[in-house]
């Protein structure tokens, strides 16, 4: 599976927790991560992870552009409920896109953990 991986700056090292609980499974799928995103995971997990523009430079949307050419299987995106981002819009924008094209999305670790079931389950056949 092609999974995207995104956070919004206070969620980041819930983020890089989150995906060091589960490396095993990431370990097994194409990873795809908005800029500095991807770079603070590379460093802390060492994983092979294709990095995109940074979120406020357009990295969403690259992302976006993945799920409507159906290049994308899961989406997991820590968002910050609690701070403006400057690119809402495009956030938005990729929100809504995971809706078109029925794209499983997780935005919190409660969800993510569960979406990790999921992938894990079709891992094994
Ligand atoms: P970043 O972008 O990984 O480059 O910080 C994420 C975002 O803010 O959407």
């Amino acid at each position: 599976m092609k999974i995207a991986l995104i956070a919004h700056d206070k969620k980041k090292e819930a983020l890089i927790t989150f995906v060091k609980d589960n490396i095993d499974t990431f370990i097994n799928h194409g990873l795809y991560a908005t800029g500095t995103t991807g770079k603070m995971l590379i460093e802390e997990t060492g994983l092979g992870i294709h990095r995109f523009k940074s979120g406020p430079l357009g990295g969403d949307q690259e992302i976006g552009a993945m799920v409507a050419n159906h290049e994308i299987d899961v989406i997991i995106f820590f968002r910050d409920p609690l701070t403006a981002q400057p690119h809402e819009p495009d956030v938005s924008a990729l929100l809504r896109l995971s809706d078109v094209y029925d794209v499983p999305l997780a935005t919190n670790e409660g969800t993510a953990g569960a979406v990790m079931h999921y992938i894990n389950m079709k891992d094994r056949g």
